[in-house]
């Protein structure tokens, strides 16, 4: 009706909608983006990558008691936060980037089942739920 630009809005709106989290977490897999940090680098963390040509920031990922991961994201943030105000709003703070570590962890479980990471992360959650 007012000519393109409504028509310009809305696609970009629609692009940005179809840039789901699961297509997100797929992306970081595919390229490659997901770095562990060991322990004896100084890390025990993982660095999430930006997605080239989609965003410009890397995100660090870390185990969390509470909720298993954390992230330094906006998003896990701001969900963190609301979570916060409403313990019970079944809103665990999740993003892209700790999907994309579950995804690695999956992949690095199967791929190489003796890695002393793996090991470690399941005493990790042993220990979270005791
Ligand atoms: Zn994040």
């Amino acid at each position: 009706m007012n000519g393109d630009n409504g028509v310009q809005l809305y696609s970009a709106h629609a692009r940005e909608l179809k840039f789901t989290q699961q297509h997100k977490i797929r992306k970081f897999i595919e390229q490659d983006c997901v770095q562990y940090v060991p322990v004896s680098e100084g890390g025990g963390y993982w660095i999430v990558h930006h997605i080239p040509g989609y965003n410009s920031t890397d995100y660090e990922v870390r185990q969390n008691r509470q909720f298993e991961f954390e992230c330094n994201c906006q998003g896990w943030v701001t969900k963190h936060r609301m979570y916060q105000r409403e313990p019970n709003g079944n809103n665990n703070p999740s993003c892209s980037h700790v999907g994309a570590v579950f995804e690695w962890l999956k992949r690095h479980n199967i791929e190489r089942k003796r890695e002393t990471v793996m090991i470690k992360l399941t005493e990790f959650c042993t220990g979270a739920r005791a």
